[in-house]
């Protein structure tokens, strides 16, 4: 496994960018181009060679390639499908501050990912101008340490790990010098596309603070899960980190209770519990991905049935100004 920064950089900066190397790589028809192109043109297409090694050749349907490759569909207009569907601009606190539900603060610590996730609810976010890492961080810990009502720091972005292990060492000293703080989460989709991220250096960051770690990944497809990562989530455990995933339902990528029972099976393997399967946010471009309300609690019905609770992750869905992410429940239907 890859270990040391130098590695996971060079694997950053070889990702794939061009929708043309993409289809050549897994032998994909040329018809799909055009409407790459359009799209990428719009949000990057952005895939690290690790996790592409991990579709299918030749299958224009496979599920991890399903969830990064630019298309025609993103382009429709599609009502009630928004730029900012989650209302973080309702939400801002501070610069790269975001505050929703009570006791917890979202640092969006920078607008940079390891992968470009076609579905991703922030694909339209102005990380320009909300980028506390671009702004230093000066400001959202001066907000953090004067609000004294929050416990626990949400690290986010963009994905937190695309910082170095400096920085982020730094960061979260300065994060367990704020008495009010008890726990350190990190949002990340990083060990999942770019498991030599998690390097010794990595785990000294996120350990050697008083703030215990709560590490949340997003993974949508067991086959996401290969021996690299599984080893890495697993060293992540060993050091105590506590690891859970968050998925996003998406169509043609994991709407199927055999599909999702086989994410949640590999997720315990590799020391991770389910904690929310995500309802698509409906964000512009992306509603080629929505799976109706019915659908996904027939699902949910279906995992109930087949696997521990334990295993079954909370169905959400995220509704701007609420005061937590809202279960889906079944509607009521007239007599
Ligand atoms: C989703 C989210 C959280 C975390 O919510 P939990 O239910 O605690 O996982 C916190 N802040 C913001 C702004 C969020 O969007
Ligand atoms: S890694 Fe997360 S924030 Fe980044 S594009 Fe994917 S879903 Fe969006």
């Amino acid at each position: 496994m890859i270990s040391r920064s130098a590695d996971w950089k060079h694997a950053l900066a070889t990702a794939v960018r061009d929708p043309a190397d993409l289809l050549a790589e897994l032998t994909l028809p040329d018809h799909l181009l055009d409407g790459a192109r359009a799209a990428a043109g719009e949000f990057p297409l952005r895939v690290p060679r690790d996790f592409l090694a991990r579709m299918r050749q030749g299958d224009p349907d496979d599920p991890l390639l399903r969830q990064v490759l630019p298309c025609a569909e993103e382009d429709l207009e599609v009502p009630g499908f928004v730029a900012d569907p989650v209302d973080d601009m309702r939400a801002r606190r501070g610069p790269g501050v975001l505050q929703k539900y009570r006791g917890r603060a979202l640092l969006v610590v920078t607008g940079a990912c390891a992968v470009h996730c076609r579905y991703c609810f922030r694909r339209h976010f102005p990380y320009g101008a909300e980028n506390a890492a671009q702004l230093g961080f000066g400001a959202a810990l001066a907000w953090l340490a004067e609000a004294a009502d929050i416990s626990e720091v949400i690290l986010s972005g963009g994905d937190p790990l695309m910082l170095d292990d400096e920085r982020l060492a730094d960061l979260i000293r300065q994060l367990s010098q704020i008495p009010h703080l008890k726990r350190l989460r990190v949002h990340t989709r990083v060990p999942i596309v770019l498991p030599g991220r998690v390097t010794d250096g990595l785990l000294a960051a996120l350990t050697g603070t008083r703030l215990p770690c709560v590490m949340v990944v997003h993974a949508n497809h067991a086959r996401e899960i290969d021996n690299a990562v599984a080893g890495a989530l697993q060293r992540m455990h060993r050091a105590g980190i506590t690891l859970l995933n968050q998925a996003v339902l998406l169509a043609g990528v994991n709407d199927d209770v055999q599909v999702l029972a086989a994410l949640s099976e590999a997720l315990f393997a590799a020391e991770v519990l389910p904690y929310y399967l995500h309802m698509l946010d409906p964000v512009q471009g992306a509603a080629h991905f929505a799976v109706d309300d019915g659908r996904a609690l027939a699902l949910l019905d279906g995992l109930r049935g087949v696997l521990p609770g334990y295993l079954v992750p909370r169905l959400v869905r995220e509704i701007p100004g609420a005061d937590a992410k809202m279960p889906l429940t079944a509607v009521e239907k007239p007599d």
